[in-house]
């Protein structure tokens, strides 16, 4: 298939390059020529403009872009892409951005006749390497349908979420917890360390227990604890504590336009906020707990 692809930084790149392997044919964009350089060289064709890219020969557009600014601007500008799309071109947003604005673009997509996806992912870069990233996706089951295959060629696990920005609402409900589930297990490890048990002898209890969860079972932020995550090498890699601190503020946003409480996430909210202004927003997120400890986690 006749693809374009716009954004093509740590996630975008490997995306791409797995749809070339897949066998389609991929025109690109980025702001960052080596970034464009890196495809053209894999076997991507260059357009010079999103609108270049647009008006071409595509059946299939999917962007993946830092933020909402950032989509806005490329769908909705005046050189964007739905000045110059042909109707019935597929549009597919992979960007993390809050629900209301993928609403709000996919709605006038669909106005002029080109059906559109929010279809956020999980998995990291790691993942996008690999092609085995989930894709939560909202739009109508014809253009999830449409879609899905060329999804497969870069993820494992492709949910139809619903309607348009459901896949946005599934991705910030979980990273909300995440965040969360971060934040609690860091403040238990430590607890329960300060009282005196053996950090290992802990998790093995907490992940037997009632307690469990992914930041203790898989991602434990104690370091000692387990091999090849964060914590083991200093905090370095993973997902970036100013990362999910976007993320928090997505689902603050998200929750404040429903009019939903977020008592615990405004609470992480503002620990990660205060976490990334004392200069840690680079260390991966699981080094919250830092707040809780100096020793060992230096
Ligand atoms: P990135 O900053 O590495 O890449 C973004 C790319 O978009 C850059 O190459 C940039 O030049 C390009 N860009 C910006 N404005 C543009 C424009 N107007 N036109 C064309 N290109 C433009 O970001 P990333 O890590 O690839 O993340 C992309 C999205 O995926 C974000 O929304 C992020 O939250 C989400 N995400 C990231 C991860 C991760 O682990 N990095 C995991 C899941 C989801």
């Amino acid at each position: 298939m006749q693809i374009g692809f716009l954004g093509l930084g740590n996630m975008g790149a490997p995306m791409a390059l797995n749809l070339l392997k897949a066998g389609h044919q991929l025109t690109v964009f980025d702001l960052v020529p080596a970034a464009v350089e890196r495809l053209v060289d894999a076997g991507a064709r260059a357009a010079a403009s999103p609108a270049e890219l647009a008006a071409g020969e595509v059946e299939l557009i999917i962007t993946m872009l830092p933020a909402a600014p950032h989509v806005k601007q490329v769908y909705l500008g005046k050189e964007g892409l739905l000045a110059h799309v042909r109707p019935g071109v597929l549009l597919v947003d992979s960007s993390t951005i809050d629900p209301i604005s993928a609403r709000e673009v996919a709605a006038k997509a669909e106005a002029q006749g080109n059906p559109m996806l929010d279809a956020p992912v999980s998995g990291g870069t790691g993942g996008a390497a690999a092609g085995t990233l989930t894709f939560m996706v909202g739009g109508s089951a014809t253009a999830f349908e449409r879609a899905r295959p060329i999804l497969a060629a870069m993820g494992r696990n492709i949910v139809h979420c619903g309607a348009a920005g459901t896949g946005q609402a599934a991705k910030v409900a979980n990273n909300l917890l995440l965040g969360i589930s971060m934040i609690g297990t860091a403040e238990a490890m430590s607890l329960g360390v300060a009282l005196g048990v053996d950090p290992k002898v802990l998790a093995g209890i907490i992940n037997t227990s009632s307690g469990r969860c992914w930041s203790s079972d898989t991602y434990n932020p104690f370091p000692g604890v387990m091999d090849n995550v964060p914590a083991a090498r200093g905090y370095s890699g993973g997902f970036g504590s100013d990362l999910m601190l976007k993320d928090l503020g997505l689902a603050s946003e998200a929750a404040r336009q429903v009019r939903q409480p977020l008592l615990l996430g405004a609470l992480a909210q503002q620990l990660y906020q205060a976490f990334s202004l004392q200069g840690n927003g680079q260390l991966d997120f699981s080094a919250i707990i830092k707040l809780y400890r100096k020793e060992d986690c230096a």
